[in-house]
């Protein structure tokens, strides 16, 4: 199990993170990669924190989250011999410092502007690659910094999307239990359990989420700490990610205008929780109290797309055995569930 050594939430968490990269011993020479934006709102702040502690903090601005932008840090990181990474941002230079510090073999730091989803604590991350986005296995953070003042400052979409995500821990752990029983995948009761419960906690708290409040960061925070352990336990994104991710992934390839990975995987959420004979009522709930979309035309998708979008969800990831089987749904059943669950 990989798991983080240090985690820091809290309001000005962010003046810490000389302190912990001191504790840890990462080293004396650090890497921030940022985005234009997320070097506004936290990448100078953190390079003036690490100066303080006497480290010598480079920084690196990234255009997107590629391949390609991942194999330009590596080069930095040989060029001026960094021994560890700070990523700061929403999930962009996260996923861009996390797999190149991984390829380095150094330490990655995660320092998240927003709590959209939980690739942010976890080892996988998701990058451009010339077929479009993929998922890569990397390592998980040696530390992570939650500045919760930062966070609460971002925009509400961005956390309710994080809720979203955290919610579709519900499905994610069933569809893992029916790959359990029906293919004796491997299976770890508590990474389950850590992952449902999230989920559930998440759900009954929902109507406490609210914009711009600094305690209901904090509480996603928590949680998105919580489902990435859950996903060191068991050595995978599986108590994750299951047939709603599948969802998500293929909508990304088939809508126009995507929504945020979170907003789909919730929505995914609902319809897959029908499938598997559930409470799907409550999610939809759980997600319009935290302020998630859970229709398609509050994801600005059209309904066909997410008929579409059902139809190919399997053959997505062929090796996650979910609910929608090895033959997925067909084009009539998959308008008939979207409408079921009032999705369109
Ligand atoms: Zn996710």
């Amino acid at each position: 199990m990989e798991l983080p050594r240090s985690v820091v939430i809290g309001h000005n968490a962010l003046d810490e993170a000389g302190n912990v990269c001191t504790g840890l011993k990462l080293g004396r020479r650090g890497l921030i990669v940022e985005d234009p934006t997320t070097k506004q709102i936290a990448g100078e702040t953190a390079g003036q924190v690490l100066i303080e502690a006497g480290i010598k903090a480079e920084e690196h601005v990234i255009k997107e989250a590629s391949l390609e932008e991942v194999e330009l840090v590596e080069r930095a990181l040989s060029d001026l011999s960094v021994d560890f990474v700070l990523g700061v941002g929403g999930g962009r230079p996260i996923d861009v410092a996390k797999c190149a510090s991984f390829k380095a073999g150094i330490s990655f730091v995660s320092v998240p502007t927003a709590a959209s989803h939980d690739g942010l604590v976890s080892s996988q991350a998701s990058l451009l690659g010339p077929d479009g986005k993929t998922s890569i296995a990397a390592h998980a953070p040696t530390a992570v910094i939650m500045d919760t003042g930062i966070i609460a400052g971002s925009p509400h979409r961005l956390l309710a999307s994080g809720c979203g995500d955290i919610i579709a821990n519900s499905t994610a752990v069933l569809d893992w239990e029916l790959a359990h029983n029906l293919r004796n995948e491997y299976h770890s009761s508590y990474a389950a359990s850590l992952s449902e419960m999230t989920a559930e906690m998440m759900m009954r708290n929902a109507r406490n989420v609210k914009p711009g409040l600094e305690e209901s960061a904090w509480f996603v925070c928590k949680a998105l700490v919580s489902s990435g352990v859950a996903m060191s336990i068991a050595g995978s994104s599986r108590p994750a990610s299951g047939s709603e991710h599948l969802f998500s992934h293929a909508l990304d390839g088939i809508a126009e205008r995507p929504a945020l990975h979170g907003e789909q995987c919730g929505v995914g959420a609902i319809m897959m929780m029908y499938l598997h004979g559930g409470d799907w009522e409550q999610i939809r709930q759980a997600l319009l109290d935290v302020g998630a979309p859970a229709t398609a035309a509050t994801m600005d998708i059209s309904d066909e797309e997410v008929i579409r979008a059902l139809v190919r969800a399997h053959r997505m990831k062929p090796d996650r055995y979910t609910i929608l089987g090895d033959r997925g749904l067909t084009h009539e059943a998959a308008e008939r569930l979207a409408t079921a669950t009032k999705v369109i």
